[in-house]
Parts: structure tokens; sequence; C-alpha cells
């Protein structure tokens, strides 16, 4: 059990510097998601923690010791990747006890860990198994396993479950859920998944381009985005983002009021999460159906406004729509999100 520290860190790849300025400070026993699309700095950061990077500057502080000039195994962290990193020629015991053995820990102290983590993982019946014989789910319960052994002040996890297929992601994200309930360790769990950020997380991190663009609770983030990036990358379907004008206070879209502002007169962007909308025949959304998607219990309708611009609804699945119909749609108005020009958001 450990907090986990980050003070001004940052890092440069020759002349290119891939994260600015990082700040965080992570509670014991806080599971934080680092989420942010391809390349924006994840996993750079999390191998600067672990200790597989170094800082161009700044302090890495785990449990209150600074750690950022110490080798990896001083830490008191333990990584899984998601390319699982498995050897191959070693069973499932040999794989979940190496790290030990190598450390030197007494093989009865080996034999405990590795049954706990057995136990844990449900992974006792395949001990004797090599990784080629295991599925991808069993694979990635090894490689957590390797990490459980090492009782951890800190798990850092990047990506695990990128690798497998959508059922599967969705039954070891709920796995981890309940690892991270039993164990209550500190975790740092990275992802370019905003939905695995939102149901894991007991804080998310949004990350882009090296940079912290939000940090909050998942529905802090979902309820109040900051910005126009955060608001677009957390919800699916996003979040539809449509031209409007505020005049003295009251946003108008193709002459409809749709709700009030304290932006100023001039144009911005009205944000509209699709799942708000709902059938209004004195809604503010007019338009024709483009493309209608039903997918049983809800469906999607694709609107074309008056003025060309586009949106989309999630509506529940007793609406039918076919293309070319008319349809109009409403919104309460305190569901609506303002933006200015600079994609900042603006507090109503
Ligand atoms: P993410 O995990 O968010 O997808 P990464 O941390 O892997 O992103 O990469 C961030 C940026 O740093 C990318 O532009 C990547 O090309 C660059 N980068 C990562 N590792 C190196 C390296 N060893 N040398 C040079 N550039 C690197
Ligand atoms: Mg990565």
């Amino acid at each position: 059990m450990a907090t986990l520290e980050l003070k001004g860190v940052e890092k440069f790849f020759d002349a290119t510097q891939v994260i600015h300025d990082m700040n965080l400070s992570v509670a014991d026993g806080e599971l934080v998601v680092f989420v942010g699309p391809s390349g924006c700095g994840k996993s750079t950061l999390l191998r600067m923690i672990a200790g597989l990077e170094t800082l161009s500057s700044g302090e890495i502080h785990i449990d209150g010791q600074r750690v950022d000039y110490q080798p990896p195994s001083n830490r008191g962290i333990a990584m899984v990747f998601q390319s699982y990193a498995l050897y191959p020629h070693k069973d499932v015991r040999g794989n979940l006890g190496f790290s030990l053995k190598h450390d030197k820990v007494e093989k009865s102290e080996i034999d405990r860990r590795v049954n706990i983590a057995a136990d844990i993982l449900g992974l006792q019946e395949l001990m004797s198994r090599k990784p080629r014989e295991l599925s991808g789910g069993q694979r990635q319960r090894v490689a957590i396993g390797r990490a459980i052994v090492r009782e951890p002040k800190v798990f850092l996890f990047d990506e695990p479950l990128s690798n497998l297929d959508a059922a599967l992601r969705v039954h070891m994200r709920v796995e981890i859920l309940k690892l991270h309930q039993r164990l209550k360790n500190t975790m740092i769990y990275v992802t370019h998944d905003q939905v695995e950020a939102m149901t894991l997380a007991d804080r998310i991190v949004v990350f882009r381009a090296g940079k912290v663009e939000q940090i909050g609770t998942p529905l802090e983030l979902y309820r109040t985005p900051a910005n126009r990036f955060v608001a677009g990358f957390i919800g699916s379907p996003a979040m539809n983002f449509l031209d409007a004008h505020c005049k003295s206070g009251s946003v108008t879209l193709n002459g409809e009021a749709v709700c009030h502002s304290a932006h100023p007169d001039g144009s911005m962007t009205l944000g509209v999460r699709p799942e708000h909308l709902r059938v209004d025949q004195q809604g503010p959304f007019q338009g024709k159906v483009q493309v209608f998607e039903h997918l049983g219990g809800e469906a999607f309708v694709h609107l074309s406004l008056a003025d060309g611009q586009s949106m989309v609804a999630k509506l529940d699945g007793e609406h039918q729509f076919r293309p070319g119909d008319a349809c109009r749609l409403g919104i309460a108005a305190d569901k609506c999100h303002v933006f200015d020009a600079d994609g900042l958001r603006i507090a109503s």
C-alpha cells in the first residue's frame, strides 16, 4: 500500500518533448487511469514510474520516498504489459514464481505467494501448462499473477486488455475491478479506451500530446468536461458539437432557442450528448433522418439539420425511422454544454 507522487516530471526524446510538467498525487489504494489517444505519452510516463525510462526533469515519490534515481527492483512496483511477456518454455507455475526465484526468495515463500495468486486468478488447474497451451485471457491472468506475487506497493498496467477480443475484455475488466477491491493496492492503469477508463477509475487523468487536459472522477469528466477535447473523448457515442450562436445569454441554432449561457454574444460551440436527446415535437433540433441504426434495445438516429450540420441521437428501441423522415429532437437545457472559440467550457 502506498501513495505515488509526480512532481514536475518531464521527458524529452532528443529534442522532442513527450511529457510536459506532469504533477499528480495518487492516494493510497486509489485506482487512477491514464487515458488518451495513441502516442500521447501514457506508456512513457508509466515506464518512467516503473524505472524503465529515465526522467529529463522532475521527481517521483512512492510512499514518501524519492525513487526516480532507484532501479526498478527497488521501487516496490510491478508492471503488467500489453504483450504479456511470458516465458514460453516455463509452465504457469514457473512463470508466476520466476521473478521471486531470481530475487532469491525462499522456496516455501515462493510457493505460498504463487498459490495465493493462482487462487485469486483461478489458475490452479493450469499450473503445469505452457503459455502456448493457454487462451489469450488465461495468458493475461498469468501476467497479472506475476505482478501479484511481487506484493508490490503500486501496480502499473499498460493496456493489459488490448489484445483480447471484445467479450473477454469486458470480462477481464470486471476481474481487474474485483482484484482491486480485494487487494486494495494503489494502481495506475493505462488505456486508450474511454469505456475502460470510465468503468475502472477512481480518478481519470486525460492526456493529450504529453499534457494533462483534465483530472477528475469519471462522472466529473462526463458531466463537466473542461474543454472540447475531454468532452469528445469521454462518452460513447461521442458528444455532438454544433456551431451555434449566443445573443443576450440565449443560445440559438437555426433560429431555435436551445439553452441559456454566460457566453458573450457571437459564435460558440454547443455540445450535446446523443443519450440526452429525445423525440420532442417542440424541440429545437429539426432535420431529416439520414441513417437509422437499430440495435434492439436502443437505436441511433443520424439527423441532418436545416443548415447542413449533422448530429446523432441515441433513442430507446421503441422508435422507428426511415431515411428521409422528418425528425424533431429536444434536450433538457441543463444537459447542454457550451464551449468558446478556444474549446474551453463556459459554465452556465
Ligand atoms: P502512448 O503510450 O500514449 O501511445 P508513448 O508513450 O508510447 O504513447 O509515446 C509517446 C511519444 O513518444 C510518441 O510520439 C512516441 O513515438 C515517442 N517515443 C516513445 N518511445 C520513444 C523512444 N524510445 N525514442 C523516441 N521516441 C519515443
Ligand atoms: Mg502505450
